[in-house]
């Protein structure tokens, strides 16, 4: 017997449990994309948040639903407004690493009041990120699924 109670178990854990082990696949989307077909590729990747990239694919901004909901109530022409002019922009970007903890990234989500954040890389011999992966609610949901089923790894 350890003497650590069913909750000090479950809290070791879930405490665990890294980011990489629940992410999604990321969807990328170059900067000078219009906000027309950012709104197409939400709809056919069936996703909430996009990540914004430049050429090299360094990441350089988010772009959420509500974003593309609020650009198209402008009076701008969706057709021709770049998504760079909407997003949210580096460095103002949540970010976390794939060996982050799970529980670090949940808070994260909760602190900063967002759907979902990019998994990056440093670029090597470079400045900036690669995005390897994404994290959402959804995400987090599954973990809490699993938790109930006992089927942690
Ligand atoms: P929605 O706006 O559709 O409810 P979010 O709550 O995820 O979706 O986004 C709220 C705002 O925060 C948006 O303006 C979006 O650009 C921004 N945002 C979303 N994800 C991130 C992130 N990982 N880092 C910084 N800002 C973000």
């Amino acid at each position: 017997y350890t003497g650590k109670s069913d909750a000090t178990v479950l809290s070791d854990e879930i405490q665990k449990i890294k980011v990489h082990h629940y992410q999604s696949r990321p969807i990328l989307v170059e900067q000078s994309t219009s906000v027309y077909e950012a709104i197409c590729t939400m709809f056919l990747e069936d996703c909430g948040t996009l990540f914004i990239v430049d050429k090299q694919s360094t990441l350089v901004g988010v772009v959420s639903r509500k974003d593309l909901l609020r650009a198209s109530m402008g009076g701008q022409s969706i057709d021709t407004v770049p998504v760079s002019i909407i997003m949210t922009r580096m460095p103002n970007i949540t970010m976390c690493e794939k060996d982050d903890s799970i529980i670090e990234v949940a808070q994260k989500l909760i602190s900063r009041q967002i759907d979902g954040l990019p998994i990056v890389k440093k670029v090597e011999n470079g400045s900036g990120y690669e995005v390897i992966g994404r994290i959402t609610k959804t995400n987090m949901t599954s973990l809490l699924v699993d938790l109930s089923s006992n089927d942690i790894n």
